[in-house]
């Protein structure tokens, strides 16, 4: 056989077998459950599964689908889950292997696994939890930083990762802040939260795209410190702020430059979603519930005071994820082909009569794995045709 069926071969299992991890790990993550302890056991006569009944894949086509211990027939997902996490990191490694190398072959593999489990969990439950999407972000980051990977369309250094990351988490919280503000009829948002909130994002983003990106976090970074010392602390309406941002784009040849206007205003908004999102998974981490009523009464009249998850935006922290591997101009085909497909099976499943709730994170998980496959090919036909010249 030749070397690329071998490394197909070795991507399906690797991926198989990490799959039977990613699916137990989707299973008990919004339970609370620790992955590690205890092993796996049978649903129905709770049997400790042992290495025989755990190969991937094997295990459940060798027993005809059912439990070898009590014969009560297993979930067909157990057999889904691994079946497409293989074929997913088969084709991870071919592309690795044509186009890159094996220290890219295993960014990709830590990245997709927490997309993966991510996505899983989303379906099940329409939660994105941080630790996936905060935590993978980091892990992913560090492993990339590690052996020197920046992102896989049009490459670039580690540097390249990092404006992906917050480009993407900053025009999905755009997007969510625009669309908010649409949703509420243009009323103000009654968000005050302290010390860092869509006040500071809003800020970051307003000022970014007037200043560019540095001096668009340090006034709002300002702002969250006059927050800390003085409870009235000075903010713009919401409307008014998103009303008065295109004029940043207008002015911008006598001010930073239309580039780093656009740069300021989604780095500024998604970097500020971003400490945000590290800082409230924090808090929510060191704060339990009995500790929580403790500091209650100072913020009792504030409605958002009480809300547990505060930036809560699960997405704006998967595309965090998402573009720090696909890089900034990869972003723009991931958001794409998530909005599109995910347009056209909400609509299929509302033609078939579906009322459910169909989550983002799925698709866009599915736009980054088009877009490491083929995310280069297709920017560059697309430029092309607009004759712009792709990045060197
Ligand atoms: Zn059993």
């Amino acid at each position: 056989m030749s070397l690329a069926v071998w490394v197909t071969l070795a991507g399906f299992v690797l991926g198989a077998t990490l799959a039977s991890f990613l699916g137990l790990v989707a299973d008990r993550l919004p339970k609370g459950r620790s992955v590690v302890a205890p092993r796996s056991r049978c649903d129905a006569c709770d049997t400790t599964l042992q290495p025989l009944d755990l190969i991937p894949i094997v295990s459940f086509l060798a027993f005809g689908g059912r439990c070898r211990h009590c014969r009560v027939p297993l979930p067909a997902r157990l057999l889904v889950v691994e079946v497409i996490f293989g074929v997913i990191v088969a084709s991870l490694a071919v592309w690795s292997f044509v186009h890159a190398d094996a220290a890219t072959f295993a960014v990709l593999t830590l990245w997709a696994s927490v997309l993966y489990a991510a996505a899983i969990i989303d379906l099940d439950t329409l939660e994105l939890p941080d630790v996936l999407t905060l935590g993978g972000t980091a892990a992913t980051a560090t492993l990339a930083g590690a052996l020197g990977i920046g992102p896989v369309v049009f490459g670039g250094p580690w540097l390249a990762s990092l404006t992906g990351m917050v480009w993407a988490a900053g025009s999905i919280v755009l997007v969510n802040r625009i669309g908010g503000l649409a949703l509420r009829r243009f009323r103000d948002t009654n968000d005050r939260l302290r010390p860092i909130g869509f006040d500071e994002v809003n800020t970051a983003a307003f000022a970014g795209a007037f200043l560019g990106a540095v001096a668009g976090l340090a006034v709002a970074g300002l702002q969250a410190l006059i927050k800390r010392v003085h409870p009235a602390h000075p903010r713009l309406p919401e409307p008014l702020l998103y009303a008065t941002l295109p004029v940043a784009f207008l002015v911008a040849p006598i001010g930073v430059g239309l580039q780093a206007s656009v740069h300021g205003l989604l780095a500024g908004a998604g970097t500020a979603a971003l400490v945000g999102g590290v800082y409230w998974w924090w808090r929510d981490r060191h704060t339990g519930p009995e500790h929580d009523q403790d500091n209650a009464t100072p913020d009792a009249q504030d409605p958002a005071a009480d809300e547990p998850v505060a930036m809560g935006f699960g997405d704006v922290k998967l595309a965090a994820l998402i573009g720090l591997i696909v890089g900034p101009s990869g972003w723009w085909v991931t958001l794409f082909a998530a909005v599109l497909a995910g347009s056209v099976v909400g609509l299929a499943l509302r033609m078939m009569g579906g009322t459910r709730l169909v989550p983002f994170g799925p698709f866009l998980a599915f736009g980054a794995w088009l877009t490491v496959l083929a995310g280069e090919p297709l920017l560059r036909a697309y430029l092309g045709w607009l004759q712009i010249a792709p990045p060197a």
